[in-house]
C-alpha cells in the first residue's frame, strides 16, 4: 500500500478521505481482533475500494497517478474529459504522452520545469497555474496543476499525484477583465489630464484671478486629479504588465553606472524632506579608502533589461521609500557574484510588519496603519514592480524591521561582460528580436524561469540571496560580497 506522506492541492481533500478510508479499515480490521473473519476483512477492504472508486469517478478535477518509470497507473474520468483521453487507454502509458505541456509559444515544458518531473526530484509539492496541456487532439488548454510525491518510509519517491483542472475559461475571463481595464484607463486618462491641466490654469496668478479660499478648493481639487490620473496610469501599465503587452526593448546596461545615474536624477526629491540620499557601490557598509582610489577596480555588472522599465521600477521603490519616511537616510546599493546582479534600496521608515510581507507585491494592497493610512497611493506600484522584475527572470523582494526601516532586493540574472559587449555588437548590427532571441537561449541554460510568487522575508548572512530557479520558493543562497566598496 502506498503511504500517502505528503499530500496538497486541491484534490487534497478527496485524497485524504481516501486515506481516512483505508485508515478506518484497519481500524475496523484491529478492533475484530486476530479472530476477526477473513470474510469481514475481504468484505470491508471491497467497500473502500468501492468507496474512492465512487470518489475519483466523481470529482471535477484530474487525478493522474505515475509510477517512478513515469507510467500512469491511475487516470481518473475527469483526466480523461479534461485531456480528451479514454482513461483506460491512458493507463501504461508514460505520461509525457498523456499529459504533454507547453508554455505560452506552444514549446516543450523542459524536464526542469514540467511540474510532474520536478516532484519526482525535489521530493515536495509543485505547483503550476502557467501550463498549457495540449490534448489529445492537439487543442491547447490552460491547466492549473498540483504534483505531490508520494514517499515510502525511507522518504523515497514512489509515485507522484497529479491533481488537475482545466482553467481556459477564467483565463480568457481574466484577460477579457483586463481588456477591460486597460480600455477604460486609457480612455480615462485623457479627460482627467485635462482637468488636471484647467485647474492647474486656473491656479496660475497669470492667467486667473482667485481669491484665497477658492485656492485652497481648486489645490485639493488638483491633488485628487492627479492622484486619479497616477491610478489610471498604474491600472494601465498593471493591465499591460499581465497580458503582456508592457513594451519592453531589453539591451545590455551596465548597472552600477546607470543606478549611479539614476540615483542622482533621484535624490532631489529626499533630500527636500531632509531626507539624505547615498548610492553605495559593492557590499552594503564597506567602504574603499579613499588613497587606493586609484587602485579600485570596478566590476561590470551587466544586466539583460530594458532601461526604461528598470527606471520605473526602482523610481518607484525610491519614492515610496521617500513618501514613507520622515527621516534618516536611503541608500541605493549594487552588488552580485557570477550570477546575480542584485540591486538594494533601504530607508529608514516605518518598515513594514511580517504579516503584510507576504502580500505586498499582490494589486492593490495597502498596509493599513497608522504610519501609512494617511499617506496616498494606489497599491499598484509594487505589483507592477514585480511584473517587470519576472520580465527579466528577475526577482523582487523587501525585508523590514518595523520602526527601523526596509530594504528592497531586485536580483537579476548578470551577463557576462563578454555576453554583454557581444549583445551590444549584435544590438549595433541586427534587429532587437534577434538579440532577445539569442539572450532567451542563453538565459535558458543558466537561469532557468523565475518564480510566480513573491518569496517569504528571508534574513540571510550576508543578506544578499540569489535568484530562484524554480516555481517552488527555497531558501535563497547568499551572494558573495563583492571585491570592492564604493561609497558615494
Ligand atoms: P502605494 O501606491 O500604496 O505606495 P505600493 O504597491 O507601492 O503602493 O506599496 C504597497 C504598500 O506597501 C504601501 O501602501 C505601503 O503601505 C507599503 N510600502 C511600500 N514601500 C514602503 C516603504 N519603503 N516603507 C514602508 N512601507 C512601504
Amino acid at each position: 500500500m502506498l503511504q500517502i506522506l505528503i499530500i496538497s492541492g486541491g484534490l487534497a481533500v478527496v485524497i485524504i478521505v481516501i486515506t481516512a478510508i483505508v485508515a478506518a479499515a484497519h481500524q475496523r480490521n484491529l478492533k475484530a481482533g486476530s479472530n476477526g473473519s477473513a470474510r469481514m476483512l475481504a468484505g470491508s477492504l471491497r467497500d473502500e475500494k468501492l468507496r474512492s472508486t465512487v470518489i475519483l469517478n466523481g470529482i471535477e478535477d484530474g487525478v493522474m497517478l505515475i509510477d517512478g518509470d513515469n507510467i500512469i497507473r491511475l487516470f481518473n474520468p475527469s483526466a480523461g474529459r479534461i485531456m480528451g483521453w479514454v482513461p483506460n487507454e491512458a493507463v501504461g502509458l508514460d505520461y509525457h504522452a498523456v499529459m504533454r505541456l507547453v508554455d505560452d509559444r506552444g514549446q516543450d515544458y523542459q524536464e526542469d520545469k514540467n511540474p510532474f518531473a520536478m516532484a519526482f526530484q525535489q521530493k515536495v509539492t509543485i505547483r503550476d497555474n502557467q501550463a498549457n496541456g495540449s490534448t489529445e487532439s492537439n487543442k491547447q488548454i490552460s491547466l492549473s496543476i498540483t504534483a505531490s510525491p508520494l514517499l515510502d518510509s525511507d522518504g523515497e519517491v514512489t509515485a507522484v499525484l497529479g491533481v488537475f483542472r482545466d482553467i481556459s475559461d477564467e483565463k480568457r475571463e481574466e484577460a477579457q477583465r483586463a481588456d477591460f481595464i486597460s480600455t477604460a484607463s486609457h480612455e480615462m486618462r485623457t479627460p482627467v489630464a485635462a482637468i488636471e491641466g484647467y485647474l492647474a490654469l486656473a491656479m496660475n496668478d497669470k492667467v486667473s484671478k482667485i481669491d484665497t479660499k477658492a485656492r485652497g478648493f481648486l489645490e485639493k481639487a488638483h491633488a485628487s486629479t492627479q492622484h486619479l490620473g497616477q491610478l489610471f496610469q498604474d491600472l494601465l501599465t498593471s493591465a499591460k504588465a499581465e497580458d503582456g503587452r508592457l513594451t519592453n526593448h531589453p539591451q545590455a546596461v551596465e548597472m552600477s553606472a546607470y543606478l549611479e545615474q539614476l540615483t542622482d536624477s533621484l535624490r532631489f526629491t529626499a533630500q527636500s524632506k531632509g531626507i539624505a540620499v547615498e548610492y553605495v557601490l559593492g557590499a552594503a557598509g564597506s567602504v574603499i579608502d579613499a588613497t587606493g582610489d586609484s587602485k579600485v577596480v570596478k566590476p561590470f555588472y551587466y544586466a539583460f533589461v530594458d532601461p526604461d522599465r528598470m527606471r520605473e521600477v526602482i523610481t518607484n521603490l525610491f519614492d515610496n521609500a521617500v513618501k514613507y519616511s520622515d527621516k534618516g537616510k536611503i541608500s541605493l546599493g549594487i552588488t552580485g557574484d557570477n550570477d546575480v546582479v542584485q540591486i538594494r534600496i533601504s530607508d529608514t521608515g516605518p518598515g513594514i510588519s511580517p504579516e503584510d510581507i507576504p502580500h505586498l507585491f499582490q494589486k492593490f494592497y495597502r498596509v493599513d496603519n497608522s504610519s501609512t493610512r494617511t499617506i496616498g497611493g494606489t497599491g499598484l506600484g509594487l505589483f507592477i514592480c514585480r511584473k517587470i522584475v519576472e520580465l527579466y527572470q528577475g526577482r523582487i523582494w523587501v525585508e523590514s524591521t518595523v520602526n527601523k526601516g526596509s530594504t528592497f532586493y531586485i536580483n537579476l540574472p548578470r551577463l557576462t561582460n563578454e555576453k554583454a559587449q557581444e549583445l551590444q555588437r549584435v544590438a549595433a548590427s541586427q534587429p532587437a528580436a534577434t538579440v532577445a532571441a539569442s539572450l532567451a537561449a542563453s538565459y535558458a541554460v543558466n537561469t532557468g524561469a523565475a518564480p510566480t510568487t513573491p518569496q517569504p522575508i528571508q534574513v540571510p548572512t550576508p543578506p544578499l540571496p540569489a535568484p530562484q530557479a524554480t516555481i517552488t520558493p527555497t531558501a535563497p543562497a547568499p551572494v558573495a560580497p563583492a571585491a570592492t566598496g564604493v561609497v558615494k
